[in-house]
């Protein structure tokens, strides 16, 4: 049995191109390509890039609303990625996800304490009074209260429906929780507050987090571990502070570049302008080539391996001296 909680290895998701014309090529992009992680019991992993990079394709497949092409995800050792619905049924409230936008997926027309409560009465508790207990039990420690429950979705504010969609996540004791941008589209005294009550709540419950975010100050006052996503793959992972005091891939150096803290160290790297490029099938050699200050010939033929540098500490990069 593995000892991790989730295993991800050479994970591959691709997704058809409009470009194939009636009798032209069809070409695909990869979406998520070769990729491979690890996520430890109890354990914060942020993971970090540009919208489009495949962090969310990624955390879609993890609980199960997107099916792998290859690759596998073994969580407490078994490969959920190859499981029927029907094998991956029990395992769902096990997984769970919250959404940038949570408002989106409830239903308008339903008030709080019922969106909740059906919640658990699909995983199976038939009791309306237990129902209702939870739900009060949830709303409390998301830091809602019981005058909530008979509110409708639309009537809260922006922080309370993350706040919701959080709820919605507990209420069926998960183990992992794959956070989607949860706090993007708040104001930053918001996010602020929903991030301090993440991280209480994973320390009470002993939770662990996938935290997917474009914003690397976000993902830096979350995780313990960071892995930086380019173009479907990771290009460096290691601890949180180890990253912010030693980044190594040029990738990760653009990003640092485009936070204005003058304790932050990007080098002389400048952040990235302009759109990453689609990633096909046929793809060779680096995936930040096109837009790397360092690149050399090789780099364009060559991909670079995902390698331990250090300690702890992984990059793929041809110019990274182990
Ligand atoms: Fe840049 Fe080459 Fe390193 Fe890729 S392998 S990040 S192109 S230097």
């Amino acid at each position: 049995m593995s000892e991790h909680l989730l295993e991800i290895k050479n994970l591959k998701k691709t997704f058809p191109l409009r470009n194939g014309g009636w009798f032209g090529k069809k070409e695909r992009m990869c979406a998520v390509d070769n990729l491979s992680l690890t996520i430890e019991k109890g354990e914060t992993y942020g993971l970090v890039g540009e919208s489009g990079c495949g962090k969310s394709t990624t955390g879609r497949m993890i609980v199960g609303l997107t099916k792998a092409d290859s690759g596998s995800i073994l969580y407490e050792g078994k490969d959920i990625s190859k499981m029927s619905e029907r094998e991956f049924r029990p395992l769902r409230k096990e997984l769970q996800m919250v959404f940038q936008n949570s408002l989106s997926a409830l239903n308008p027309r339903l008030r709080i304490g019922e969106i909740l409560e059906e919640i658990l009465q699909i995983h199976g508790e038939q009791d309306k009074a237990k129902r209702r207990e939870r739900v009060l039990e949830v709303l409390e420690k998301v830091g809602l209260s019981e005058e909530h429950y008979f509110r409708f979705p639309h009537e809260l504010s922006g922080g309370q429906v993350q706040r919701l969609g959080i709820a919605g996540a507990l209420i069926i004791h998960p183990k992992l929780i794959v956070c989607d941008e949860p706090v993007s589209a708040l104001d930053v005294s918001i996010q602020a507050q929903i991030l301090n009550m993440l991280m209480n709540l994973k320390k009470e419950l002993g939770l662990s987090l996938l935290f997917i975010s474009h914003d690397i100050g976000v993902i830096r006052f979350i995780s313990d571990r960071i892995g930086v996503m380019y173009l479907g793959t990771l290009v460096e992972e290691t601890d949180t502070e180890r990253l912010f005091a030693n980044p190594l891939h040029p990738y990760t150096k653009t990003l640092f570049a485009a936070i204005p803290d003058p304790y932050i160290q990007g080098g002389d790297f400048q952040a990235l302008t302009g759109e990453q490029p689609v990633r096909t099938e046929d793809f060779q050699g680096c995936a930040f080539y096109s837009r790397c200050p360092y690149a050399k010939e090789i780099c364009k033929k060559q991909a670079p391996e995902f390698r331990e540098v250090e300690p702890g500490h992984k990059a793929a990069c041809h110019c990274i001296e182990k």
